[in-house]
């Protein structure tokens, strides 16, 4: 936690050599007090997990880790975290690698079309207040592609890596990521949406592209034409504006 600059994100940090998920940890300490703004990281996952329960590949060398936040106030935003996350990612990652990242909708990380990060939110909401929120961030920092690639079933997609030589700076970017997160979390709480709003377009590789969106239960085919003030994806099809809340797109159609 040495240069460490946030105020709530981090003020506890949990490393672990080998841990089941970081996220499922997140979900136990949850019940503690004084645990807003605990992080969760491992250096390596035996069963980390993506968005529907699905296998996330977390050998060393990569990035796996969870931030716990029990903040007091009304759901309404709880969508617009995933694009938050993956913008937060973005910036450090270019400020500290100076890496460019291009953001697919609805919080994937990509470098030429291959997943780079992927983020996971889950959060327990009750009678319009969040209880908590816990942000699972999954960096393929320095893994082989193929270490990721041949444990993956379903393989629609391509997997990229951020550095291929020795690095350390793993630390220095997991503490700009955990600044810019902690920053972008004070702008939702304080209603300062807009910005992220367009700093996310700005980044993003999925409007103005005609894709296809599979939800659970259709698939659907349009434009990507932009996205709302909750983050939901607008999708022009036939003339009619559609909006999306969960999807998995393809930029095949
Ligand atoms: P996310 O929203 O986090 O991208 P997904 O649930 O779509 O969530 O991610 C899980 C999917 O990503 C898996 O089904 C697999 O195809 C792929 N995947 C798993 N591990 C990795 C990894 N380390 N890097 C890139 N892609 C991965």
């Amino acid at each position: 936690s040495d240069g460490l600059q946030t105020d709530i994100i981090g003020r506890k940090i949990y490393y672990f050599n080998t841990i089941d998920s970081t996220q499922n940890f997140a979900l136990r300490l949850s019940e503690w007090p004084h645990e807003n703004g605990s992080v969760i990281i491992a250096k390596k996952q035996t069963r980390g997990r993506g968005r529907l329960n699905r296998k996330w590949v977390s050998p060393s060398g990569g990035i796996w880790l969870s931030v716990l936040l029990k903040p007091n106030f009304d759901s309404s935003h709880t969508s617009l975290f995933p694009m938050a996350t993956s913008l937060a990612l973005s910036i450090a990652i270019k400020k500290i690698l100076k890496i460019d990242t291009q953001l697919k909708w609805p919080n994937d990380l990509t470098i030429n079309d291959k997943k780079v990060a992927g983020i996971l939110i889950d959060a327990s909401i009750e009678s319009n207040k969040i209880e908590y929120l816990i942000i699972g961030v999954g960096i393929n920092f320095q893994v082989k592609p193929s270490a990721i690639t041949r444990q993956i079933k379903n393989q629609n997609y391509g997997v990229a890596t951020l550095v291929e030589k020795e690095n350390n700076s793993q630390v220095k970017l997991v503490q700009q990521f955990l600044l810019e997160l902690e920053h972008v979390y004070n702008q939702i709480m304080s209603g300062h949406v807009s910005n992220i709003q367009q700093k996310w377009i700005k980044r993003s590789s999925t409007i103005g592209k005609n894709i296809t969106a599979t939800t659970t239960t259709e698939v659907l085919r349009g434009k990507a034409i932009g996205i709302d003030k909750t983050g939901a994806l607008l999708l022009s099809k036939d003339g009619k504006i559609q909006k999306l809340l969960a999807a998995d797109i393809s930029y095949k159609t």
